[in-house]
This record gives C-alpha cells, sequence and structure tokens, in this order.
C-alpha cells in the first residue's frame, strides 16, 4: 500500500514537471535529456535512419516536398533544421485484455511535428501498417495542413499497428482506454488535441474524452470528431469530404472543367469518399462513375447513385455487388478513363509504377499522402494538376477547430454556420495555394508547402527560438 502511494507521488510529480517544461516552450529542443528523463521520448533524428528509408516511405515524400520549398524561397537553415522534423515522438505499449481472456501487447505513436502556430492537432489511426514513420509524415502534413487553412493550430498524429476489423467493440474500447492513458501526459486542450483518422470514429473520440476527463475533469477541447450529443460539432462528420468538393468546385472553376459534364472516380468510401460522393452528386450535380472500398470497387459509366451505394454498404459491409456495374480493382480504378480521380483511402496509392497509366486530368487528393515524388514529377509532365492533401482535404481539421472553438467557449454553432465558415477557410486557401504556385512556378504541392512553410517559419522566428 505504501509502496503503490509513493508511485502514484512520484508520477504526479512527473506529470506537473513535464508539464511546467511544456509551458516554456524554448528548453524543450535544447534539453533533450531532460525531456527523455520525463516521458520516455524518442530523440533519433528520423531524416538520419537509414535502417528506416526505403523507397517509398511516406516521411522521405514529405521532406522532399518541403525540401523543395524551403529552397525555392531560401529557408534560413536554421529555421529549416527546426521546423523540418518533429518535436516529440511517443512509443507506448499497450497491454490489451482479449475478449478470450489473453493479454496482448500492442504498440502505439503520438508524433507531434510542430507547435509554432498553435496546439498540435491531429488524427488517431488503426491500422495494421501503422509505424512511425507513417506517424511522422502525417504529422508533419498536419503541420503543412493547419498552415494552408491558416487555423491556429499545429500538427501531430497518432496511432496503433492493429487490424481493428478483428477486434470487438469492448476490445476497441480497453484499446483506446489503454492508448489514452498512456498519452495523456502530453494531450490537452491547449496541448495536443486528438481527431478521428482510418478505422476510428466518433465513438473512439468519446472513449478518448471520457478516460482523459477521469483524471482532468471534464474536457470536451481534448478531441474533436466527437459524437454531437459530447460536444461534437455539428457538421464535422462530412465535413473533410465536404471540403474534398470545394477543393474540385475551386480546381473546376480555375482549370475549366464544367462540373455537370465530367466524370468522376473516388477510391475509398469511408469516411471522406462516401461525404464527397454524396455531395458531388446531390448539392454539385456531378457524375461519380466509379467507386470503391478495400474489397473492390465498381464502375457504371451512367453514373453510380450514393443512395444505393449507401445502402450497398450498410447492407453487406462493402459497396461490392452494388447492381448496376461492372466489378474493377483498386488499382483500375486509378488507371480508369475519366476527367477526375479522388483517392481518398490510404497513402502511396499513385506511385511511378502506375502513375503513368492514370488517365484522368486532374487529381483531387481527399487521402493523406497518396502520391508519391515520382508519381507528382510524372503527373507534372503530363500536365496533370494535383490539389495536394495539405490543402484538398483540410476541411476536417478546420471543422475540428470549429468544435474546439465550441467546446471552449460552451456554445453550439447551427449547421449552416459551420458551413459557411468552412466555405471562409476553404475558398480562399485554393486561391492562395494557386496564386503561391504561379507566382513560383512550381506544382500546387509545392506552391502550398511554400504557403506553409512560411507562415510555420514565421511564427516560430516571432515566438523566438
Ligand atoms: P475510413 O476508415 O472511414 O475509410 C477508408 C476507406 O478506404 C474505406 O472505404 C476502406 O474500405 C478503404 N480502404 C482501406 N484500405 C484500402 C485499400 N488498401 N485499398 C482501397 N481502399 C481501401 O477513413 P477516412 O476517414 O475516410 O480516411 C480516408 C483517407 O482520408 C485517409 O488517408 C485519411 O488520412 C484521410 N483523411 C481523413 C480525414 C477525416 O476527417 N476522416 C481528414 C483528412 C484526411
Amino acid at each position: 500500500m505504501a509502496k503503490k502511494s509513493k508511485k502514484s507521488a512520484v508520477r504526479k510529480k512527473k506529470s506537473r514537471t513535464a508539464k511546467q517544461s511544456k509551458r516554456h516552450s524554448i528548453p524543450k529542443k535544447k534539453h533533450p535529456a531532460k525531456k527523455k528523463m520525463l516521458i520516455s521520448v524518442q530523440l533519433t533524428d528520423p531524416a538520419s535512419n537509414p535502417a528506416q528509408s526505403h523507397h517509398h516511405n511516406p516521411y522521405e515524400v514529405v521532406l522532399h516536398n518541403f525540401e523543395l520549398a524551403a529552397k525555392k524561397i531560401g529557408l534560413n537553415e536554421e529555421l529549416a533544421m527546426l521546423i523540418r522534423t518533429p518535436d516529440r515522438e511517443l512509443r507506448v505499449e499497450l497491454p490489451v485484455m482479449m475478449d478470450d481472456g489473453k493479454l496482448h501487447s500492442l504498440i502505439g505513436y503520438r508524433v507531434q511535428h510542430n507547435n509554432a502556430r498553435g496546439p498540435y492537432k491531429g488524427g488517431i489511426r488503426y491500422h495494421q501498417e501503422v509505424d512511425l514513420d507513417e506517424v511522422r509524415a502525417l504529422a508533419s502534413l498536419m503541420t503543412w495542413k493547419t498552415a494552408v487553412a491558416d487555423i491556429p493550430f499545429g500538427g501531430a498524429k497518432g496511432g496503433v499497428t492493429i487490424d481493428p476489423t478483428k477486434l470487438s467493440q469492448g476490445e476497441l474500447e480497453r484499446l483506446t482506454r489503454a492508448f489514452t492513458s498512456k498519452i495523456d501526459l502530453i494531450i490537452g486542450p491547449s496541448e495536443d488535441i486528438p481527431a478521428p483518422d482510418v478505422n476510428t470514429n466518433a465513438q473512439t473520440m468519446a472513449w478518448m474524452m471520457d478516460e482523459y476527463s477521469k483524471s482532468h475533469g471534464y474536457s470536451p477541447a481534448v478531441v474533436t470528431g466527437k459524437p454531437i450529443e459530447l460536444g461534437g460539432s455539428l457538421g464535422r462528420e462530412e465535413a473533410t469530404g465536404r471540403g474534398v468538393c470545394i477543393a474540385l468546385r475551386e480546381a473546376a472553376r480555375s482549370y475549366r472543367f464544367d462540373l455537370k459534364k465530367i466524370t468522376v472516380a473516388i477510391q475509398g468510401f469511408g469516411n471522406v469518399g462516401s461525404h464527397t460522393a454524396r455531395i458531388l452528386e446531390q448539392e454539385l450535380g456531378v457524375k461519380v462513375v466509379a467507386i470503391s472500398d478495400v474489397k473492390g470497387g465498381i464502375y457504371n459509366p451512367r453514373g453510380i447513385r450514393y443512395a444505393d451505394a449507401a445502402a450497398q454498404l450498410k447492407n453487406t459491409g462493402s459497396i461490392v455487388g452494388l447492381k448496376g456495374g461492372v466489378k474493377l480493382t483498386n488499382e483500375e480504378l486509378l488507371e480508369l478513363k475519366c476527367d477526375v480521380l479522388i483517392p481518398a483511402a490510404l497513402g502511396n496509392q499513385l506511385r511511378a509504377d502506375n502513375a503513368q497509366r492514370v488517365q484522368a486530368k486532374l487529381i483531387v487528393e481527399a487521402a493523406n499522402g497518396p502520391t508519391t515524388y515520382e508519381a507528382d514529377e510524372i503527373f507534372n509532365s503530363k500536365k496533370i494538376p494535383v490539389i495536394p492533401d495539405i490543402y484538398a482535404n483540410a476541411g476536417g481539421v478546420t471543422v475540428s477547430y470549429f468544435e474546439w472553438v465550441q467546446n471552449v467557449q460552451r456554445f453550439r454553432w447551427e449547421y449552416q454556420r459551420v458551413q459557411n465558415e468552412l466555405e471562409k477557410i476553404m475558398t480562399p486557401a485554393f486561391l492562395a495555394v494557386h496564386r503561391t504556385s504561379e507566382f513560383h512556378k512550381v506544382p500546387l504541392r509545392i506552391g502550398a508547402f511554400i504557403l506553409a512553410v512560411e507562415r510555420v517559419a514565421t511564427a516560430a522566428k516571432l515566438r523566438g527560438i
């Protein structure tokens, strides 16, 4: 008993000290040893770890784009060094009791990339391929994304290496609670605010909020993407898809595509892909001719009705088998003859080995990191504009920001207000990205990175390094 209370006193002291050190932004980088001692943070420089670099390492892809932007604007090397790599990386072991009574040990990560412009912000992914480099890449993308959208957040990401489709609800809940309590020390409404990503949802966020609130008091602002009943924002669930549709609408205006005449193929029919398909069809009158999920895809040149696809998914767990079209694989969908391709599943889908065969005339990146830099070069040479992820899917984090604002203010916005405010961010952001890329004579992605890197570098400089 005495031993136990001593332990908890040490824990409390650690927690206090960690919080104190976080309040002072400067020592964080200058005293790495102290940081390591407090919360067992890994301090390896990811850029110098050859063991983890392979051909399509997603983190390498982000670093490559960062370097192109930094070089183009002649960014000071010391500043570049500071904002390029993550501020903090936490790897945690999660003991989870399975329904069969066996204890499993899972691995989770939280990477905080940069907080120069505001608290760290980024989703939590449950997927069997989650690894540190993927989480680093996604955390870094969040920094640039929040900067492109010009919302007052930094960038972070988290994940657990697990195939969640094999877990029961009870196992998922225990996993989520274990993960939350292990990253509890570094998250918080003013520190780091998680959200859903692949294979996590509003229920996951409700568990996270509840677990965090046990030790910090009722804290809805610690996560976004919550159920409406627990302080979630109206319009958050569809926000990424809505943002993708705004991105496509603005791109169509710039590149002179007639929305009423184009055909669209969407890879992935989860949160982002399905809302994108719905809004394109029902609000913009756009014809979606192909959709897919992890099990495969379907093509119908006459158009796929969202309501039919949603019903098929609800009834069978997949869109495969939907009547009125022909089956196709995910690879075939990416290479389909259509006007617009929207990857809305996972990263690394458009690569050197298939980019040459892509026939779409415009690509809108709803997923994070779907295009490697070799594929980017191919698209540039083929003059296929790529609306980059750090702009195109920023609608999600933007409405997450609105949710956080509502939680902090204890005040709910109406759905229409959420939509209007989202428009006010996404529409000018397209113009800013487009103008920056034209000004520097670079592709849209590098234009978006330039915009973001300049904003983050300015904030870092103003705060004092
Ligand atoms: P989700 O889990 O709801 O849906 C993922 C979809 O992709 C499902 O239809 C799934 O079947 C499909 N899929 C999975 N593996 C696949 C594979 N190997 N090939 C083809 N399809 C596959 O996830 P989501 O939230 O819709 O996220 C999709 C993408 O959008 C991810 O890259 C995510 O990082 C990105 N994103 C999501 C949000 C958000 O608010 N949810 C915000 C920004 C970016």
